[in-house]
């Protein structure tokens, strides 16, 4: 196995990042729609890793892909939260999550589970090995595709630190075997006692020692409370057992065990660099988790706490599904949703601003100054409108307004302000906006119309030379 440092202490942890989410009802009653709660967790085996090694005190990161979604801020967030650094790659919103839920005998959703298929993700081997920079230890989760898995083995050994394999399933334990039957080097392999049957038929081999030798591998099968073995790649085998006292029930929950004693033994190793300590202090950490769990589950459940969790995570979520993540503006979709809901007699203006000849702008000075005029745009909008009114990026260079209970001269006024404040922007590069607008109530027209209207006269402008506005009044008085 490769050495270790005693001064960085830096983990990498590659896998999926998903969100477990566990639904908790309040009140008994027998109406179909329960009052309840849901409590958001991240809960992936990489996350669970991960989150043991900082538990434990070690510098962690945890490198995942998610699709660019509101659920991957969010799980970022998530994660941040707890101390770890995050390397992400956005995958651009192909990959679907799955959601699953337990419902219990009573009707009730007793739990429910997300799922990201990281395994369709190819990474990037430079991004890789900057993702793993100043790490001493690379651990990787076999819910990433077997070239995944490869490239890690790859990444691990360019940098001269070992690599750690998590079998998370009896599926994806197999992906260990066959990156390792492809040649590439892995120190040490954890699966649990189901997934290590599962090796040893799929391979054929007597039982996990001859896993072990064959493949010259560290071998440590957990078994949840029950704690861990550990075989050398000789095919030597230590039993490694929690204090007793920490198991306080039969049905003590053990979900996660595995996940959480590889995390403590990465810790663990990390400083230490004795494989054999390192099982046994985990496995000791491992009872005393699966005994803070169960004092603390049952009818102990705080539900204040988790008031304040869902109000918090549930606020996050819809910010950010209800936000352009590039400027903070509100998206479109929010914009047609209140559009949608204004009272039919309200006059209002639908106002669209196009920044001009932004591709000359992106074209001349390039996309990152490009941005910076999109966000310098985005916040003059934002200055200028009431709480009340929508200012809300349409897409690209376009942005779309919605003034709400306003009179033509008023609206005239808003838009003069937004022009005169570009134009006298601090941004070092000059640029304009051209400005189209209809004033409507739903009672005279719809959303549809006006936004088509308002679209005509900023084609108006546009070929007018630009830089101006137009407000429409058809149909309106
Ligand atoms: P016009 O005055 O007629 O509006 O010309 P234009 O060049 O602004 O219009 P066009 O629609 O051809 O170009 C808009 C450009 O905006 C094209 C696209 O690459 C760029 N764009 C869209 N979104 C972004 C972004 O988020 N950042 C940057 N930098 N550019 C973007
Ligand atoms: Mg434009």
């Amino acid at each position: 196995m490769a050495g270790y440092c005693e001064d960085i202490v830096l983990i990498s942890v590659f896998g999926s990042a998903h969100i477990d989410i566990i639904g908790h009802f309040l009140d008994e009653s027998s109406v179909i729609d329960h009052v309840g709660v849901v409590d958001f967790r991240v809960g992936g085996t990489a996350y669970n890793v991960a989150a043991a090694c900082r538990r434990a005190g070690r510098e962690t990161r945890l490198i995942t892909a998610l699709p660019r979604s509101a659920l991957a801020q969010f799980v970022q967030a998530e994660i941040a939260e707890s101390g770890m650094e995050v390397r992400m790659v956005e995958t651009g919103g192909h990959m679907v999550g799955a959601f699953s839920g337990h419902v219990g005998r009573d009707g009730k959703l007793v739990s429910a589970v997300s799922f990201t298929p990281i395994e369709t993700i190819s990474f990037d081997p430079e991004w890789l090995s900057q993702a793993i920079s100043a790490s001493r230890l690379m651990i990787a989760d076999c819910n990433l595709s077997i070239d995944a898995l490869c490239l890690g083995a790859q990444t691990a050994q360019r940098s001269g630190i070992p690599y750690w394999l998590a079998g998370v399933s009896e599926i994806k334990a197999e992906r260990a075997v066959r990156a390792i039957e492809r040649g590439y080097h892995v120190d040490l392999l954890q699966v649990n006692t189901v997934e290590c049957k599962h090796l040893c038929n799929t391979v054929h081999a007597e039982n996990a020692a001859a896993i072990a030798r064959q493949w010259r591998v560290t071998l440590v099968v957990t078994n949840g409370k029950h704690g861990a073995t550990l075989y050398t790649d000789e095919g030597l085998s230590t039993v490694f057992t929690p204090r007793q006292h920490d198991i306080v029930s039969a049905e003590a929950d053990a979900t996660c065990a595995g996940d959480v004693l590889l995390g403590q033994m990465a810790a663990s190793w990390i400083r230490t660099g004795d494989i054999t300590k390192s099982v046994e202090a985990a496995s000791i950490i491992v009872g005393e988790f699966i005994r803070s769990r169960t004092s603390s589950t049952g009818d102990g459940h705080d539900h204040k706490d988790l008031y304040q969790s869902l109000d918090r995570h549930l606020q996050t979520v819809a910010d950010h599904a209800s936000r352009d993540s590039m400027t903070g503006l509100y998206n479109r979709r929010q914009a047609e949703a209140a559009m949608k809901q204004l009272p039919p007699w309200e006059p209002c203006a639908l106002v669209l601003i196009d920044i001009d000849q932004f591709k000359h702008i992106n074209d001349t000075y390039g996309h990152v100054q490009g941005d910076t005029i999109i966000h310098e745009v985005a916040s003059i909008l934002q200055s200028c409108v009431r709480n009340n009114d929508i200012a809300a990026r349409w897409g690209g260079d376009e942005f779309l307004l919605l003034l709400r209970n306003i009179s033509h001269n008023d609206a005239e006024m808003v838009i003069l302000r937004i022009m005169a404040a570009i134009q006298s922007s601090s941004s070092p590069i000059a640029f304009s906006c051209s400005v189209g607008a209809q004033l409507f109530s739903i009672a005279e027209m719809t959303t549809n119309e006006a936004f088509i209207a308002a679209d005509g006269a900023l084609y108006e402008v546009k070929n007018h030379g630009r830089n101006g506005y137009r407000i429409e009044t058809h149909g309106h008085q």
